[in-house]
């Protein structure tokens, strides 16, 4: 079954624990949400079919053996989850980065599974599914971007829900909205609330700014 891939391209991992390694990203067309602060607009509708082999030789010629599946929103492709297994029996860590609206549960544990929880000044904090909370493994990662100080109490309301036993990521990241929140600010909150949270920049902003396509 074909996807419909926006771009592929190799590039420095930015947003997650991988921050700072060499990484293929393959960013999959199309998102079911529409987020004020999106800086991936061109991957609602941007795209051409490519059978998952096609797309397993393009990244074969990286010679890099992490792999991050993104989009858009990559887990409303009904594809997604056949070139996630194809990828991790190639031998590839696969990341896949996900907006926290779609169950997980149809992507293979051994991929590593970076979902953000929508925040209010997204506008689409109301799409969360946080039944996701539960499907995590400590292999997963979340990530809260970071607007504003409402955005902040949301997020430690979240984190407050997950002092339950059965949520297992021990990855957090609070990751500031470029250029909209204050790094120092945020900095500060989680220092006074003593949050056991990574504060996360947004490396591959930091390298090449914000508007820079296929980074
Ligand atoms: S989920 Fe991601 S790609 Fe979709 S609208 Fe939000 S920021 Fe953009």
């Amino acid at each position: 079954m074909p996807l419909k891939v926006n771009e592929i391209f190799y590039s420095i991992q930015g947003e997650s624990s991988y921050a700072g390694r060499p990484c293929v990203f393959v960013r999959l067309t199309g998102c079911n949400l529409r987020c004020s602060y999106c800086d991936t607009r061109y991957a609602y509708y941007e795209g051409i079919d490519l059978e998952p082999d096609d797309i397993l030789k393009q990244i074969e010629n990286y010679d890099c053996t992490l792999v991050e599946i993104t989009g858009g929103e990559p887990l409303i492709q009904e594809g997604t989850p056949y070139l996630t297994d194809l990828l991790l029996q190639k031998g590839y860590t696969v990341l896949m980065e996900t907006n926290g609206s779609q169950d997980i549960s149809k992507i293979p544990v051994e991929c590593i599974r970076i979902m953000d929880i929508k925040c209010p000044s997204s506008g689409e904090e109301k799409k969360n599914d946080l039944g996701n909370l539960g499907r995590m493994t400590f292999r997963d990662e979340l990530k809260f971007v970071i607007a504003n100080r409402d955005d902040y109490g949301y997020a430690k309301s979240i984190m407050h829900i997950m002092d339950s036993e059965f949520i297992k990521t021990g990855l957090i990241h609070f990751s500031p909205v470029f250029g909209k929140m204050d790094v120092i600010s945020l900095a500060e909150w989680i220092l006074e609330d003593h949050l056991n949270v990574r504060l996360h920049l947004q490396l591959h902003k930091l390298i090449w700014g914000q508007e820079q396509r296929g980074v």
